[in-house]
């Protein structure tokens, strides 16, 4: 088995980013889908969304990128059967530095997870809205790209300044890295941006988008201050069927080969 890799990025914050990563983990997980999530944004929240407290928490990115200790033992077991969780707990200026300049070697994250991806069907590696360090990291040791994008207030800068990064990860480390997609998020329908921002992307990227949306719901936010997955939280709420349909196209299209 080797895993599918897929980083979730935009290099534009509060994109939805964070809230995809944990909640399509989630949902490949709910699909019997054995599934790693790794958050990569050094001041991270995936752990909170997850309901994981900082006592909870063994060992992280901190560790495995100041090799102190493998992937695996800083690997955590979730309330989900099938996910596992490997936290940032950078979080502190003098751990970034270190961090940040360990990162500067685009493949300690990829020699990191060899093992895991022989365990895992899928990993999804959570990242902080940049574009070098950790995300040439993630990218470097990925299959896929996948970019959320907030419909209303969107940046069509940031899309296509990721794709020319990734162009050049391709270039120079990863030649079959692939873009998984884009996928629309906090989608509000029956209004006036919603209405443009969709036309633009469909002109511009309709290959790539996703026939999935994600709804806008207050929901999401709740369910992060009981630090669970939506899917955990109200399984019957539109984005915890979203997301769940998300990680489908996702499985379909992959058996499809
Ligand atoms: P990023 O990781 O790109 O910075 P987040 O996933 O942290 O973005 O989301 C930014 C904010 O938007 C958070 O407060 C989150 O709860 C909220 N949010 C994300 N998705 C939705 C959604 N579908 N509906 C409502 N709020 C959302
Ligand atoms: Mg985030």
């Amino acid at each position: 088995m080797s895993a599918k890799i897929i980083s979730i990025c935009l290099p534009k914050g509060g994109v939805g980013k964070t809230t995809t990563a944990v909640n399509l983990a989630a949902s490949l997980a709910i699909a019997e889908k054995k599934t790693l999530l790794i958050d990569a944004d050094p001041f991270g929240a995936s752990a909170m969304y997850l309901g994981f407290t900082p006592e909870r928490i063994k060992a992280g990115m901190a560790e495995v990128f100041n090799f102190t200790h493998s992937l695996d033992f800083a690997s955590h077991k979730t309330e989900l059967e099938y996910l596992d969780f490997v936290p940032s707990n950078v979080n502190t200026i003098q751990r970034d530095e270190k961090f940040t300049k360990i990162a500067e070697n685009r493949v300690v994250l990829k020699n990191a997870i060899k093992g895991a991806a022989e365990k895992y069907e899928y990993i999804i590696i959570d990242c902080p809205p940049v574009m070098r360090g950790i995300v040439a990291n993630a990218l470097t040791a990925s299959t896929s790209v996948l970019m959320p994008v907030k419909s209303g207030n969107f940046s069509l800068e940031a899309i296509s300044k990721l794709f020319k990064y990734v162009e050049y990860i391709k270039e120079i480390a990863n030649p079959t890295l692939k873009i998984e997609g884009i996928v629309m998020t906090m989608y509000e329908s029956n209004t006036k941006v919603t209405e443009i921002s969709e036309r633009e992307l469909k002109l511009r990227y309709n290959k790539f988008l996703f026939k999935t949306y994600i709804p806008r719901n207050q929901m999401v936010m709740e369910s992060t201050f009981y630090g669970k997955p939506a899917i955990l939280y109200n399984v019957n709420a539109n984005v915890s069927m979203a997301y769940l349909e998300l990680a489908y196209e996702i499985i379909n299209k992959y058996q499809k080969g």
